[in-house]
């Protein structure tokens, strides 16, 4: 595929490309091309002149474009899902279910909230100095957002950032992971089909210790929203912080999912699994460390394996599969290495441990203590369950805010009041109550506490992330 330029598709100048790879059978799919820098200040410099255009389309025009875009997302989403499958390694029918919720859920969403998004006016009078001057409030494009993407689920972070960024009347220019960026790439192709100004749609390919660092130093984005690691995230705004770039960053996760005595069981056992076995293990929010009281540690674990035991494992585009391979070999190759460190450590493998090319098994690991890495801010995005056997629920609180990770979280037990009291003692950015932590719904805000991130994404934060604010005074203009 090519990547996107004033809605136009095009090459690399330099004509270099990158392969993309199916990780579960190691098949090629297609090409990229691999941007130069001149490619990406191009791309930069069009959103730029788009955005102007753009902009001045009506909201509601700009709502009946990006409601055609849905219905053409709708259309082709077999496709879509089918291209995201291969390319990741994920079973097609999540993806499909992913689409599903796009159309119907997020994308209208966003495209609704904006209409009703109101500027304010401030009270005449309220002071000494303005008894006659009118004061209003109204919000106004922030100009060039650079979405710059991560691998595990790159259609839904496309949409939470390009949706908003277009409503509001921005530019974008796109920076998939390069792992997977063929689905990324169709669904930018149809918003040109839907009818938005070409020249707002930009999508540049490319390694991301390049052409994201081009698109971090360039002075004309005015707002980068990222979805990646940490790591990358410091990067990000480290070097757009010479602009004073406004960053948004959903970052990495550790989350714990802690397990009372008093809880549901089999309920958390179904939650572990529907929690940590999608996208293989491979999601920010899925929960890392599973905290469970010593009363029930057996029971749990006992049930765990005989759950996770069952997962069927197989190719993206078979029927009835649940886990494919991770993004690629290497991947699978840190993750075991993740495995074997924690073993090192003193962890006991109670299942899994084992890899075959891209797949990593399920893999639990017990005997996990409070002072391995694991258990506190190694990140392993993987199908891995390490369990951290404690006394009482303050060595539960003690152990899940002891990471510089504060992404999500979850608490299991019978008792409300109990959970409840455990959730506003998290440094998390989310808890959820008897479920796993992955939770996500477009009205609430969406981000992490601590090196989880900065910001917060959802209908009312990205819509405000995504605009400035611009008071207008009519001095003395009430009598
Ligand atoms: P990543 O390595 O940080 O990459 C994310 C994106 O940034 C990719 O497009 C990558 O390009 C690009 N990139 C890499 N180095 C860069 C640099 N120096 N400057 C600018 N851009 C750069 O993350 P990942 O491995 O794809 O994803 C896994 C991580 O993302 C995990 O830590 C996970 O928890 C986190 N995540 C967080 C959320 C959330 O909402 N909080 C959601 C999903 C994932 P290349 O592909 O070319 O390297
Ligand atoms: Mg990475």
């Amino acid at each position: 595929m090519k990547m996107i330029i004033g809605g136009i598709k095009v090459d690399s100048r330099s004509k270099e490309t990158v392969d993309v790879i199916c990780p579960s059978d190691g098949k090629f799919l297609d090409v990229v091309p691999v941007a130069t820098e001149e490619d990406v200040k191009e791309a930069i410099e069009t959103a730029k002149k788009g955005q102007k255009l753009w902009s001045k389309v009506s909201l509601y025009e700009r709502e009946r474009i990006l409601k055609r875009y849905i219905e053409l997302v709708d259309e082709n989403k077999e496709g879509i899902a089918e291209i995201l499958s291969l390319e990741q390694g994920r079973p097609y029918q999540q993806n499909l279910s992913d689409m599903y919720s796009q159309v119907n859920n997020i994308l209208p969403t966003y495209i609704d909230a904006y209409k009703h998004f109101h500027g304010k006016t401030t009270q005449p009078g309220a002071y000494s100095f303005n008894k006659n001057d009118f004061q209003v409030v109204v919000r106004e494009p922030v100009g060039v957002v650079a979405a710059i993407i991560a691998y595990n689920s790159p259609v839904t972070i496309l949409y939470r950032k390009v949706i908003p960024a277009l409503i509001t009347g921005n530019a974008i220019v796109v920076k998939p992971a390069t792992d997977a960026p063929l689905a990324v790439i169709r669904c930018m192709e149809l918003l040109v089909e839907a009818g938005v100004t070409p020249e707002a749609i930009n999508l540049v390919t490319g390694s991301g210790s390049k052409v994201g660092k081009w698109i971090s130093e360039n002075p004309h984005v005015n707002t980068i929203s990222f979805t990646g690691s940490t790591e990358v995230g410091i990067d990000i705004i480290q070097k757009s912080s010479v602009n004073l770039t406004r960053c948004h960053l959903e970052l990495g996760g550790n989350d714990a999912f802690i397990i009372l005595e008093d809880a549901d069981i089999d309920l958390a056992v179904k939650s572990a699994y529907s929690g940590r076995i999608p996208v293989s293990g491979q999601i920010c929010a899925s929960p890392k460390r599973f905290i469970v009281d010593k009363k029930i540690v057996e029971e749990f674990t006992d049930k765990l394996i005989a759950a996770i035991s069952k997962v069927t494992i197989g190719q993206p585009m078979d029927e009835n599969v649940e886990l494919c391979g991770l993004i690629n070999e290497k991947a699978a190759i840190q993750a075991l290495e993740q495995v074997e460190y924690t073993v090192k450590q003193g962890a006991k493998i109670a299942l899994g441990g084992e890899r075959h090319k891209a797949v990593l098994l399920p893999t639990v690991l017990t005997d996990v203590t409070k002072d391995m890495d694991i258990a506190q801010s190694m990140e392993v995005f993987a199908p891995v369950f390490p369990i951290i056997v404690v006394e009482n629920e303050e060595e539960a609180v003690e152990i899940a805010n002891n990471t510089h990770y504060g992404l999500s979280g979850s608490v299991f037990s019978k008792d409300m009041r109990r959970a409840m009291h455990i959730a506003n003692q998290l440094e998390t950015g989310q808890v959820v109550i008897n479920s796993h932590g992955w939770y996500l719904n477009p009205d609430q805000p969406f981000g992490g506490y601590k090196k989880s991130g900065l910001g917060r994404e959802g209908v009312e934060d990205t819509l405000s992330a995504f605009t400035q604010e611009k008071t207008i005074t009519f001095k003395d203009y009430l009598y």
